[in-house]
């Protein structure tokens, strides 16, 4: 790898869109660097199951075309055209395959785009490929992938979060500027925390989920992944929108005025003097690294100087939040699943002897199709709805989600966005959690309200622990996407002035590493 195609990039997707305006370099040479970095790297990150080398530097040269052509041709290119970009493997591509990290799709290529895809097509952005994720994007590590796990490029004995953790750690090692990630209980937020990396959950219906392969459709959401604040933001206001094909997307009327300038305009600004910051107390304490703590505390300090007011809100339902995610994320999913059938599209195997039955066909697709994990939340899904126990525990699980969307309502009284560590550890190593799943899902016990809320969540590096990012997470009202970037992009501004380089630039050489 040359040098120029190192320092290309390690630009940010606002410099890659300023520098391709400004003729400094090509779509092609900005793709073609990120296509050798995947080329040197990936076989050690893991972090792609497909590259889609030959789309895109088809894409790439089209752009560079209507850019030389000039005029209006040139003029109405999308500030992102020709910045290249990497989609996890739950959102259908056309043309490319989508796995959902199960055999059960292996081999699939969808029929259509997904809306996200079809936008940032539109954008002209170069797909790079589809990235790694836990299977059906159940878990926190990526190690439930069915194609083998993701490394974190921080330290590739280590995990780099789930489910999108093959997007974050392609974002976080210069493999792509810009990811598409989906989080349903936090898969976004948590491996943004782990890998250094910054990850958005927008408002439950801001962003189409139309091909995003449901997991559990009340809690699904489509966001976007990147190293900055700004270009998370850059991202979020291409991908956003309403969107008929989905019946959960917000009628455009309801999006907030000027949504997406301000989120860009905010994320630059230190200025946070005023804004109501509340610390959850019931996220924080017993569970969290005191590496984490020590972090938290500090992020809170360097706002607190700079004009925040910082007050400690009461969430009391949510010691009960990953409990009732655990019944009704398993419930939503073992509906959602049933459709893996043998039958329709996706994997089929037949039964080794006995009769061809439709059930035993079906029976013998699903015990091969799906890994253990999946196995455990289809039983758990399929005994919490059951005849007889719906009441006491579906039915338990959902009235403790209007509680927490009470002390939600609550702390947003006291408070203009909420604040906590995304994640109680920093990245813990490959296979240490993997026998025991209770501890694997503790994992999400700060990111999972935001999602039984539908409000928007983010996740910013707030330093390092051990030598690994720690996550500081923002929460703010369901529409209020804009708040979450403010507070963020502040935080990340007074941080990068305490450090000789940005957190995200710290990450080691993985040349190095890789030899
Ligand atoms: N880790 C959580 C789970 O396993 C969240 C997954 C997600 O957000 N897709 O369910």
């Amino acid at each position: 790898m040359t040098s120029t195609s190192n320092s290309l990039i390690r630009l940010t997707a606002a410099e890659m869109s300023a520098k391709l305006r400004a003729g400094e370099i090509t779509s092609v040479e900005l793709t073609q660097a990120h296509l050798d970095r995947i080329a040197a790297v990936d076989g050690t990150i893991n972090a792609f199951l497909h590259v889609a080398e030959a789309e895109a530097l088809e894409t790439a040269a089209a752009v560079d075309r209507s850019r030389a052509a000039g005029g209006t041709e040139a003029e109405s290119l999308h500030p992102l055209a020709g910045v290249p970009i990497a989609v996890k493997d739950l959102i259908v591509t056309k043309g490319q395959p989508t796995t959902a990290g199960s055999k059960m799709l292996e081999g699939w290529m969808s029929p259509y785009d997904a809306t996200v895809v079809e936008k940032i097509r539109a954008a002209r952005m170069p797909i790079l490929g589809k990235t790694n994720l836990d299977e059906f994007a159940m878990g926190s590590s990526t190690e439930h992938s069915a194609f083998g796990p993701t490394r974190n490029p921080w330290d590739p004995t280590r995990i780099p979060g789930g489910s999108g953790g093959g997007s974050a750690a392609a974002v976080a090692a210069f493999e792509a500027p810009l990811a598409l990630g989906t989080d349903t209980g936090g898969s976004i937020r948590q491996p943004g925390s782990v890998t250094g990396t910054v990850g958005t959950k927008p408002t439950y219906g801001g962003v189409s989920r139309y091909g995003a392969i449901a997991m559990a459709s009340s809690l699904d959401q489509i966001g976007p992944v990147a190293r900055t604040v700004e270009d998370a933001a850059l991202l979020h206001e291409l991908i956003a929108g309403h969107d008929n094909k989905d019946s959960t997307s917000l009628p455009e009327a309801e999006y907030p005025e000027g949504r997406l300038p301000a989120f860009v305009d905010a994320a630059s600004a230190k200025n946070v003097a005023g804004l109501r910051i509340g610390v959850i107390k019931q996220l924080q304490g017993a569970g969290y690294q005191a590496g984490v703590l020590a972090r938290f505390q500090e992020a809170l300090e360097r706002l607190r100087e700079n004009g925040a007011e910082i007050v400690e809100v009461d969430c009391p339902s949510f010691d009960y939040a990953l409990g009732a995610y655990y019944l009704i994320m398993p419930s939503e999913a073992s509906s959602n699943l049933a459709r893996y059938d043998g039958v329709r599209y996706g994997t089929r195997v037949l039964p080794e002897e006995g009769p061809l039955t439709i059930e035993r066909v079906m029976g013998a697709t699903r015990a091969a199709g799906f890994g253990d994990e999946v196995k455990r939340r289809i039983i758990l899904g399929t005994y919490a709805l059951s005849a007889g126990y719906y009441d006491a525990y579906y039915g338990s699980a959902q009235k403790i989600r209007t509680l927490i969307q009470r002390d939600f309502d609550a702390a947003f009284e006291q408070a203009d966005v909420l604040v906590s560590p995304t994640s109680p550890t920093v990245a813990f190593p490959l296979a240490s959690k993997l026998d025991d799943p209770v501890a694997m899902y503790l994992n999400d016990v700060a990111t999972i309200p935001a999602n039984l809320a539908g409000i928007p969540g983010i996740s910013v590096p707030g330093g390092l622990s051990e030598g690994l990012p720690v996550g500081v997470q923002f929460l703010a009202p369901a529409k209020q996407d804009a708040r979450v970037y403010h507070a963020a992009g502040a935080l990340e501004q007074l941080l990068n002035d305490t450090y000789d380089a940005p957190l995200w630039a710290q990450v080691p050489a993985l040349e190095e590493v890789t030899g």
